[in-house]
């Protein structure tokens, strides 16, 4: 098991690598955000403990980026001290979980190998609702067993509301992930995209699946015949 360990505190770092390795697992060590990001998208981890105040680009950026980029490696986020962890904005970012340092050790450990049976989970070969689906491998997307065909970027926010059926899920949100947090651009992108996708995966099927939340964005909601 690889793990990387992105921790500005270095003697923190150093310990947590220290034990990690005694334990088994194979270390990475980056002392800021941009290293840890570069790091995580080079190599193929099985879980990311990432601090949340990080030189750089912190933590929940680097988290973001990650999810926005298709990455589902299990985080588990670090935070200085209590109340500092903002749960809607980390579960936003798409952590898996969250711990309060000073943390024990064996705590961390514990949290860490969750985690890691919880893998199987958070990377679905396909994302269902009703019968639309995404294959994750092929990016295909299907309605009632029909290819519908999808750019990337309209694949990447179907993926998106996929993963949160049933959630009401911001405008905001579908950006920051989708087109990343530093996207300087016009928001309304995101009813253009939405308004595509009605049009590939919903309409031609007679089907109303991707719903407005009125004044915060979109539900998706299996829509059967
Ligand atoms: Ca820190």
């Amino acid at each position: 098991m690889r793990v990387l360990v992105v921790e500005d505190e270095e003697r923190f770092a150093e310990g947590l690598r220290g034990g990690l390795e005694a334990d088994g697992f194979a270390v990475d060590v980056a002392l800021d955000g941009v290293d840890g990001l570069w790091l995580a998208q080079e190599n193929s981890y099985d879980v990311i403990v990432l601090d949340i105040m990080l030189p750089r680009l912190n933590g929940y950026r680097v988290c973001r980026r990650l999810r926005a980029g298709g990455d589902w490696t299990p985080i588990l986020m670090l935070t200085a001290k209590e109340g500092e962890w903002d749960e809607v904005e980390g579960l936003d970012t798409g952590a898996d979980d969250y711990l309060t340092k000073p943390v024990p050790y064996a705590v961390l450990l514990a949290h860490l190998r969750a985690l890691l049976r919880r893998e199987a989970h958070a990377r679905p070969a396909e994302l269902v609702a009703g019968d639309l689906r995404l294959d994750m491998a092929t990016r295909i997307v299907t309605r009632a067993g029909r290819a519908v065909g999808t750019t990337p970027r309209e694949a990447a926010v179907l993926e998106f509301l996929l993963r949160r059926a049933g959630e009401a899920v911001s405008k905001r949100a579908i950006l920051d992930h989708v087109w990343g947090g530093d996207f300087e651009g016009d928001p309304n992108i995101v009813e253009v995209y939405v308004r595509r996708l009605r049009n590939k995966v919903d309409r031609p099927f007679g089907r109303n699946s991707l719903t407005t939340v009125r004044g915060h964005g979109y539900r998706l909601v299996p829509d059967d015949p």
